[in-house]
């Protein structure tokens, strides 16, 4: 395992390592909370595999990943916390990535909620 993986906070947090709020599992991904939300159910969906951002991640996750967008946008549709959502991507830190695990932002929206995510 190279040093990166072994220090990899998503890494400790699917190996249950470090808790998080699980909304989401399957083979491959799990959704959790952000703990610094943009808005009420922001939620990251990370592969369980480290893939350092979405140009290590094959393509044969893609299926799996809409998937999991899918499911977990609709549960926030259907709770009522998103009108609507934005799926955003962080990749190399010029770009904003934090946290060098790959991940997909799931951000509910409602009208007026005065967030500027949209390019
Ligand atoms: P990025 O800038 O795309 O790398 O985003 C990293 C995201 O991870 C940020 O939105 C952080 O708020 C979030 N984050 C950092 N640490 C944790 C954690 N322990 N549990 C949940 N989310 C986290």
């Amino acid at each position: 395992m190279v040093k990166e993986e072994k220090e990899c906070l998503f890494c400790k947090i699917v190996k249950g390592e470090i808790p998080s709020k699980k909304v989401y599992e399957d083979d491959n991904f799990i959704g959790i909370l952000d703990v610094n939300p943009k808005s009420e159910g922001h939620t990251l969906i990370i592969p369980k595999k480290h893939f350092r951002n979405v140009l290590d991640m094959p393509v044969t996750l893609g299926n799996e990943l809409l998937d999991a967008i899918k499911k977990v946008s609709l549960d926030l549709i259907n709770q009522g916390k998103a009108e609507g959502f934005n799926v955003c991507i962080n990749n190399e830190a010029v770009a904003g990535q934090e946290v060098f695990h790959a991940h997909f932002h799931v951000v509910p929206r409602k009208k007026g909620d005065g967030l500027r995510l949209s390019l």
